[in-house]
């Protein structure tokens, strides 16, 4: 049997992601789509012929490292936002980022695979991962074998607290959104309402109606706030 305190994993590639702060990354990936994402593939990975044959597939298997919670350490039970914040469950019956070993796995659609001089660039859609996220390994996903849809699970989306209000942008936040839509070249005004509808708030404020909150977007920051029916953006602004 092999030393079982032996492993030593390098990433073969680091994310460059729209997110820079956790609070707003959706829990789960494809739930953004309009999120877009490049992995890059770090030296002495960054060759073409590592993804030969990679264009066969829509959606790839990425396991990561959550690189920004390391040192928080891992805890034997934890509260899954997905119930509310209101039940504990044991680490491994959840996809809690506090792990003993803090390996993430996130499945995700793929684009174009770009070549820059030596960088190799792989787009990404709907990632759920924070800018500067190590990867450890790339692996297709194969439709006939992963896909299981009779598994089961005891809860089910819609049991989640968002309960899916309307994303509304005040005339200023609009006009904001245009501007930094075309200077980005995205849709701004799509990206932000399938964040913001997911309703990134930890369960503790889940109730507190008009308190602000910001995410971070590429060099942006995003001011909302929840109201009694809906949520509200009032400001987009460059961060200092
Ligand atoms: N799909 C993955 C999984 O199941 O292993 C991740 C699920 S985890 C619940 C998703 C959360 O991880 C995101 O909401 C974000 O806050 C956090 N996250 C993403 N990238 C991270 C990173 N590099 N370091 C720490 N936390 C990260």
């Amino acid at each position: 049997m092999p030393p079982t305190d032996a492993f030593h994993f390098s990433p073969i590639g680091i994310v460059h992601s729209c997110y820079q702060e956790k609070f707003g990354i959706p829990r789960q990936p494809g739930l953004v789509t309009m999120a877009t994402a490049q992995l890059e593939l770090l030296p002495p990975y960054n060759r073409l012929d590592t993804l030969d044959g990679l264009e066969a597939y829509s959606h790839i298997w990425l396991q990561f490292v959550f690189h920004a919670c390391i040192s928080e350490g891992w805890k034997a039970k934890v509260r899954p936002p997905r119930l509310g914040g209101k039940s504990k469950m044991g680490v491994f019956a959840t996809r809690s980022t506090h792990r003993p070993n803090p390996i993430g796995l996130s499945v995700v659609k793929i684009g174009k695979i770009h070549q820059h001089d030596k960088r190799i660039l792989i787009d990404l859609h709907g990632a759920d991962l924070l800018d500067g996220t190590p990867i450890l390994d790339i692996k297709p996903y194969l439709p006939y074998s992963d896909s299981l849809p009779q598994a089961t699970s005891s809860f089910t989306p819609t049991a989640e607290r968002s309960q899916c209000k309307p994303v509304i942008f005040t005339e200023e936040a609009k006009r904001q959104c245009d501007v930094f839509s075309a200077s980005l070249g995205k849709d701004l005004y799509t990206l932000i309402t399938q964040i913001i509808e997911q309703d990134p708030r930890p369960s503790y404020l889940a109730n507190q109606i008009d308190r602000e909150h910001g995410i971070s977007l590429w060099d942006l920051n995003i001011k909302w706030q929840a109201k009694n029916q809906h949520f509200e953006i009032f400001e987009i602004e460059k961060m200092k």
